[in-house]
C-alpha cells in the first residue's frame, strides 16, 4: 500500500466506500421493496376479500311470510307475528350464486360457522395443501399460510350473524407470496449484475479525475527536478491555466520561493564580486607599493611614500572587512547587540572630538545642537560606528569652509532621533534612493578621497539601526546639502 502513487490509493479508497455504499443502498432496497411488494399483496388480498363480502350475508327469514291474514288475530300456524322491534332471529348465512372464489392471483374462501353444526360450512377453495384454523382467526388479521414450500400471504375478515353472536363467518382471501420473492430476487440479481459494473465504471471515472487533478503536481516534479539537474534557478513552473485551487497555490508559491532564492543569489554573487573587487585594488596597490619600495633603487624618500600609500590601503582595507564582517553577521542573524544603557549626546561630543581632527583639514566646523541627555539602550560600539560613518560622510562630501550640525533629541516616548546635517555636496534625486544598497557610490569624482569610500558605510549603519529595531532616513538636494537620520 505504501508504494502506491497517491492517485491509485484515492482511486482505492473511492472504489472501497463505493462499494461499501452500494452494499448498504442494496440491502435497504431489497428489504423496503421487500415490504413495500408484501403490503401491496396484502392490500390486493383485502380488496378480493371486501369484494367477496358484497355477495355474501346474514339473511333473515321474510317478514310478510310469517304475517297472519286479514282479520284474524291469531296466526294459523299459532306462531306470533313478528313485531318491528324483535331481533332478527334465525338469519341464515347466504352466498349469492354468482359469487366469484377466485379474483385475479387471489384464492377466496368462505367459512361459515353454525352453531348447531361442528363443522363450518366452506365456500370456494384456498389453493392445494393449505388449511385454514377458524378457531385462530381474528377479524382483519393478516398472517401467512404455507403448503410445503409454498408461502401465501393471507387476509381474514369477519362476518357476524347479526342475530346470533356465536355465528360468524371467515371470508379468507389467499395470495402467491413467492410472487414477492420473485420481484425481490429479480430486483437483487438485477443490482448485484449491475452494481460491479457501476463500481468499476466509478473507479476507472475517479482514476481519470485524480490524475487530471493531479497533473499539476508532475508538472511541479519535474520542473523541481529539471532546476535541481540544471542549477537553472531562472526556470520556473508557470503552472497553465493560472487556477486557484490548492495546486496552483503551491505552484505559484514554489515559483515566489524560486524568484527569492534566485534574488537571494544574484545579490549574494553580486556581494562577492563587489567585495573581491574592492579588495584587489588595494592588494594590488599594497604589492606594487612594496615591490617598489623594495627595489634596490629606492631612496628612502620613495620607501616612505610607499609606506604611507601601503598603510593607507591597509587601513581601507581593515575599514572594508570590517564593514562586510559587520554585514555578513547582519545577514546571517549572527549580530550579538551588546546593550546597555548610555546618553547618546555624551558618545557623539566624543565623535565629534574625534572627527574634529579630520574636519578641520577642510575647514568644516562641527557642532552639536543640543547637549541635553537623551539616554538610551543599546550596543554603544555599534551605534559609534554608525555615528562615525554619517559624521565622516558629511566631512567627506562636505565643502570647504562648510559646516555639520549634530542633533540629538528625544523622540516619542522612549526613543530617540539623531540628525547629521551639512551643507555639502548632496546627493541627486536619482542616487539617493542607492546610497544603502552595498558598493553603492555616487559618481566618484566628486568626492575629494576616492581611497577611503567603500560604499558599505550606510548599508552597514543600516543593518545595526534595523538590529535596534530602529530606521534610518536621508534627505538631500544636489548641490546643497544633506541630512542624514535615525531613530533608535
Ligand atoms: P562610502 O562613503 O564609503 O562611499 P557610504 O555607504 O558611506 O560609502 O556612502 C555611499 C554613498 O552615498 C557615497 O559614495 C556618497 O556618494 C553618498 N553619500 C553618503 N553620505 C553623503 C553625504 N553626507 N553627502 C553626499 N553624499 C553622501
Amino acid at each position: 500500500m505504501k508504494r502506491l502513487s497517491i492517485k491509485l490509493k484515492i482511486t482505492l479508497y473511492f472504489t472501497v466506500i463505493m462499494t461499501v455504499l452500494a452494499g448498504i443502498l442494496l440491502f435497504y432496497t431489497t428489504t423496503i421493496s421487500k415490504s413495500v411488494v408484501r403490503n401491496e399483496l396484502y392490500e390486493t388480498a383485502r380488496v378480493s376479500v371486501m369484494k367477496l363480502c358484497d355477495s355474501a350475508r346474514y339473511k333473515s327469514p321474510k317478514f310478510e311470510e310469517n304475517v297472519p291474514p286479514l282479520g284474524q288475530s291469531k296466526p294459523e300456524n299459532g306462531k306470533r307475528p313478528p313485531s318491528t322491534t324483535d331481533k332478527p332471529e334465525g338469519a341464515e348465512f347466504t352466498v349469492d350464486e354468482n359469487a366469484k372464489f377466485t379474483d385475479g392471483d387471489v384464492f377466496l374462501c368462505i367459512y361459515a360457522i353454525d352453531k348447531e353444526s361442528d363443522t363450518p360450512s366452506v365456500y370456494g377453495a384456498l389453493p392445494e395443501g393449505v388449511s385454514f384454523d377458524v378457531s385462530t382467526a381474528k377479524n382483519e388479521q393478516k398472517t401467512t399460510l404455507s403448503s410445503g414450500t409454498e408461502k401465501y400471504y393471507v387476509y381474514v375478515k369477519q362476518i357476524r350473524n347479526p342475530g346470533n353472536k356465536d355465528e360468524c363467518a371467515w371470508i379468507v382471501g389467499a395470495i402467491d407470496a413467492t410472487i414477492s420473492s420473485s420481484f425481490t430476487k429479480g430486483t437483487l440479481r438485477l443490482a448485484s449484475l449491475a452494481v460491479p459494473f457501476i463500481i468499476l465504471f466509478a473507479a476507472l471515472l475517479g482514476y481519470a479525475i485524480t490524475k487530471r487533478a493531479f497533473r499539476p503536481v508532475s508538472d511541479i516534479t519535474k520542473a523541481a527536478a529539471e532546476i535541481a539537474g540544471s542549477n537553472d534557478l531562472s526556470r520556473r513552473i508557470n503552472l497553465e491555466g493560472n487556477g486557484k485551487d490548492e495546486i496552483s497555490n503551491l505552484a505559484n508559491t514554489f515559483d515566489g520561493m524560486l524568484d527569492t532564492i534566485q534574488n537571494n543569489y544574484d545579490r549574494e554573487k553580486q556581494f562577492t564580486d563587489d567585495a573581491s573587487h574592492e579588495l584587489r585594488t588595494p592588494v594590488a596597490v599594497i604589492l606594487a607599493q612594496s615591490d617598489l619600495a623594495l627595489s634596490p633603487n629606492a631612496t628612502d624618500e620613495d620607501m616612505r611614500e610607499a609606506m604611507s600609500i601601503i598603510n593607507k590601503q591597509s587601513l581601507k582595507m581593515k575599514k572594508l572587512l570590517s564593514e562586510l564582517l559587520t554585514l555578513a553577521r547582519s545577514d546571517n542573524n549572527k549580530t550579538v547587540l551588546e546593550k546597555e544603557a548610555f546618553d547618546l549626546v555624551e558618545l557623539a561630543e566624543m565623535v565629534i572630538e574625534e572627527e574634529t581632527y579630520i574636519s578641520e583639514r577642510k575647514n568644516i566646523e562641527i557642532t552639536l545642537v543640543s547637549r541635553t541627555p537623551v539616554e538610551i539602550f543599546a550596543d554603544k560600539t555599534a551605534i559609534m560606528r554608525v555615528l562615525i560613518n554619517f559624521i565622516n560622510n558629511a566631512i567627506k562630501y562636505g565643502k570647504e569652509g562648510g559646516f555639520i550640525e549634530v542633533n540629538i533629541e528625544r523622540y516619542e516616548e522612549n526613543k530617540a532621533r539623531c540628525t547629521v546635517k551639512d551643507n555639502g555636496i548632496g546627493i541627486s534625486e536619482n542616487d539617493l534612493p542607492k546610497i544603502w544598497d552595498r558598493f553603492f557610490r555616487a559618481d566618484k569624482s566628486r568626492t575629494d578621497d576616492g581611497h577611503s569610500s567603500t560604499g558599505l558605510g550606510l548599508p552597514m549603519a543600516k543593518s545595526i539601526i534595523e538590529a535596534h529595531g530602529g530606521t534610518v532616513n536621508a534627505k538631500s538636494v544636489l548641490g546643497e546639502g544633506s541630512v542624514f537620520e535615525f531613530i533608535i
